[in-house]
Parts: C-alpha cells; sequence; structure tokens
C-alpha cells in the first residue's frame, strides 16, 4: 500500500494494480479506467471534519492525504483549486429560483478546471521518474499539462487533430510542448493512436484528460466536491450541474462526494445533473436509452460552440452513468444558443465570463427549469468550468462587434439606441 491507496482496480476487467508499479493504463488492454482505491479505513482514525477544517484552503493540495503522489516533495502545483463558491443571488432572481451557487472554476492558473486532474498527473509523472508526457488534445487539457510540465521541466508531445485553431496552438507551443498535427478521421482517433503508441513505443507516460489513459487526472477533479462540501459548511445542495464532454469531470465530482460519504464527512449524496450540447450529446442518449455502460454509441460528427465538450466517445460514460444513477441524477442536452444565452445571462449578471462549455452546465439548469425537471426550492450549484477569453473567436461570432462614432452627443445617443436599445 501506498500512502492511503490500497490500490488500482480496472473498471472493465476488475484486474488489480499496485502503485508502486506505477501503472497507468490496464495491461489487458481493454480500456477500462484503473480506478483508485482508498484505505477509508485507515483515513478515518483521524480524516475528519475538525481536522479538515483546521487547514487552510490555499490550493488543491489541502487534500493530500486523499490524493497520489506518495511524496509531497513531487507535489507541482501553480496553486489550482480553491476556487469561490459565489452566491449568485442576481442570477437565482433572473431564473425564478431560490438559491443558487457558482463554483467558478475559471480562476485556475490556466483558466480551466483542468488544472486540478494535470497538477496531480504530473506530480504522479514526477514520482514515477517520467520526464515525458504525452497527450492527445489541443483544448484544455493539453493546455493545462503543459503548464505544469513546463513548471516542472519536463517535456510534453501533443498529438492534436489537423484541423485544431490555432489560437489553441499558439498557447501549447508557448509553454514548449511539442505539438504535432496528426491527418486522418474515422472510427479510431488518430491522436488517441499516436499517444498509445509514443507510450508503447517511447515509453512516454500518458497523461490525456480521460480515465482509460490517465487514471490520475480525475483524482483531481474530485477536490471540487470536497471543496463545495467545506464551503456549503459541510453538507451538500441538492443537485450540482455538470458539463460533460469525456464524463471524467463527471466521474470526478462524484468520486469526491463518494470519498466523503464513505468517510462518515457527509450522509447524503447531492444529485449529479449531467450537460452536453445537441450538437454532441451521446452521453445523454446513453443515460436516457439506457445504454450499456460500456458500449456507448459514439457521436458521428460532434458539432458545437462547446468545443471542451466534443468527445464523439465519453471515455468515462461507464461511471458518469453509475454517477448518475447512483445519487438520482439526470441528464439534458441543449442547443448552442442556449449555451450563449447562459454565458451572456452570466456574465451581465454576475460578472463571470464563462466559455461555451464552461456555461452549458448553467444552459443545462436554464433547461431544467423550463421543463420542471427540478424545483424552484431546490438548493443548486452549477460548476463554471471553463473562462470565456479561451475563446475569442466564438465570442465575436455570437455578440458582434461594437458601433464606432464621431465624437460627437448625438451620434452616441443614435448608436446606444441601435445597438444597445439605450436611451440617454
Ligand atoms: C474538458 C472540459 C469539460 C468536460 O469535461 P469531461 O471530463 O471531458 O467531461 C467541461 N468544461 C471545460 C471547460 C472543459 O475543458
Amino acid at each position: 500500500m501506498s500512502k492511503y491507496i490500497k490500490n488500482l482496480t480496472c473498471s472493465r476487467c476488475g484486474t488489480i494494480y499496485e502503485y508502486k508499479d506505477k501503472p497507468s493504463i490496464c495491461l489487458r488492454n481493454d480500456l477500462g479506467r484503473l480506478d483508485v482505491n482508498y484505505d477509508y479505513e485507515a483515513l478515518k482514525n483521524f480524516y475528519t471534519r475538525e481536522y479538515v477544517s483546521k487547514k487552510p484552503l490555499t490550493n488543491q493540495w489541502k487534500y493530500f492525504d486523499l490524493l497520489p503522489p506518495e511524496k509531497s516533495e513531487n507535489i507541482v502545483t501553480l496553486d489550482e483549486g480553491a476556487t469561490p463558491l459565489i452566491k449568485a443571488r442576481r442570477l437565482a432572481e433572473k431564473l425564478g429560483i431560490k438559491s443558487l451557487w457558482i463554483k467558478d472554476e475559471t480562476r485556475n492558473p490556466t483558466a480551466s478546471y483542468k488544472d486540478r486532474g494535470m497538477s496531480v498527473a504530473v506530480s504522479v509523472a514526477k514520482e514515477f521518474g517520467y520526464s515525458k508526457l504525452v497527450t492527445a488534445s489541443s483544448g484544455n487539457a493539453a493546455v493545462a499539462l503543459s503548464a505544469y510540465a513546463a513548471r516542472t521541466g519536463m517535456e510534453v508531445y501533443a498529438f492534436v487533430i489537423e484541423q485544431a485553431s490555432y489560437s489553441k496552438i499558439a498557447q501549447l507551443l508557448f509553454y514548449g510542448a511539442r505539438v504535432v498535427k496528426v491527418r486522418g478521421l474515422g472510427r479510431e482517433d488518430p491522436t488517441v493512436k499516436m499517444m498509445r503508441l509514443a507510450y508503447e513505443k517511447f515509453g512516454f507516460f500518458p497523461s490525456p484528460s480521460f480515465g482509460p489513459f490517465n487514471p490520475y487526472q480525475i483524482e483531481g477533479s474530485k477536490t471540487i466536491s470536497y471543496e463545495i462540501v467545506e464551503q456549503m459548511g459541510w453538507r451538500v445542495p441538492d443537485w450540482v450541474f455538470v458539463p460533460v464532454g469525456a464524463a471524467s469531470l463527471l466521474t470526478g465530482v462524484w468520486k469526491g462526494f463518494r470519498d466523503y460519504l464513505e468517510l462518515g464527512l457527509i450522509d447524503e449524496y447531492p444529485r449529479l445533473f449531467a450537460v452536453q450540447s445537441t450538437g454532441n450529446p451521446p452521453f445523454v442518449r446513453a443515460f436516457k436509452e439506457n445504454q450499456d455502460p460500456f458500449n456507448i454509441r459514439p457521436w458521428d460528427r460532434p458539432h458545437t460552440i462547446a468545443w471542451g465538450l466534443e468527445d464523439p466517445y465519453p471515455w468515462d460514460g461507464d461511471a458518469g452513468l453509475k454517477a448518475l444513477k447512483v445519487t438520482g441524477g439526470n441528464a439534458e442536452e441543449v442547443e448552442d444558443s442556449l449555451i450563449v444565452e447562459a454565458m451572456k445571462a452570466l456574465a451581465s449578471s454576475e460578472g463571470i465570463f464563462a466559455e461555451p462549455s464552461g456555461a452549458a452546465s448553467l444552459a443545462g439548469l436554464m433547461k431544467a427549469l423550463q421543463d420542471k425537471l427540478i424545483d424552484k426550492d431546490e438548493e443548486v450549484v452549477v460548476l463554471i468550468t471553463g473562462h470565456g477569453l479561451k475563446d475569442p473567436d466564438v465570442v465575436r461570432e455570437v455578440v458582434g462587434d461594437a458601433p464606432v462614432i464621431n465624437p460627437d452627443i448625438e451620434e452616441l445617443r443614435k448608436a446606444l439606441a441601435t445597438h444597445y436599445k439605450t436611451a440617454i
């Protein structure tokens, strides 16, 4: 046993691995995720509300007892986590609900919640003695990975699809990542194929943001739930709304609450509500159609402004579906236009600017209220997962530009009237 990690078990075949053997992928090659199991009995001896409350919340490593790595000297951090839980009074009023909280993950070092998981993954890679990391993404996960790798002097090899936009590639290049575009489409994702080959042929540490190739990032995401529990005064809300792509975040959020339930720190789950865009809803469909969790039908042509949720196959969908079942949760898909409405409502009533993927959760809440899937008296936490400045192109398309005038009061009146429907 390593620290409080008992072992890791494959979510598909149940094969047991020891942390000291440095596992990343199930060697049976069945694309199962290695779930990290903890020794709750040993933890219960000291891990109490009092013990946790005494430690200041400066970053997610407050929860080191419940995280890999084993040795604290291996922690690689940029002060991720410790994000505020904000009471959204104006937004609640606008939506007509009683109690609404925003968990503002835009405040993380690279402006998305992915920092939590990548901080843990890079720390584990350091403990395992790796110096080269590989990922299959051009999005927030690769950006976070590259930042943490830079911080500790590791190399990142990032395989991205040929169509990846330059605004995403540029940031990766600045962090020093070796970015390579890979051609090809079809059933097998060409970037995942290259990541796998780099792991098998060169022994690079696989570090994407989904479980089957990287069991450790989910451990970082779970600290969101620890923080929510503490910030609410050791209780849980009725609902937590979560945007879903690969469903790794949903899995992590569930795991956080599960850890605290096992440790007796809370006595019930909040209900989890998963949200996807109608442009790519394989997970929501799987939930509604009761599909086999290990055989979720991939979406053929994902297309949504919420590019962070564009995974055609929800890699951690098995655990995500279980999370909804166990917590009495629900799932909905929302139109991109509702996501934009949510972005505007959030920014203009609470001062928080989210990217489309980051505000999809709020769009889900709007839909749930419209369809009466939740009650107006229920207490809701919405995860806002990524910052609006991540994707200026989408923003420009949606909100347009500002009017131009000569420095003249009459022209100002006219511009305000036509452009903003405002009279002064
Ligand atoms: C990755 C991402 C998500 C979705 O997380 P999954 O684990 O892929 O379900 C949501 N929001 C943002 C901003 C992301 O970057």
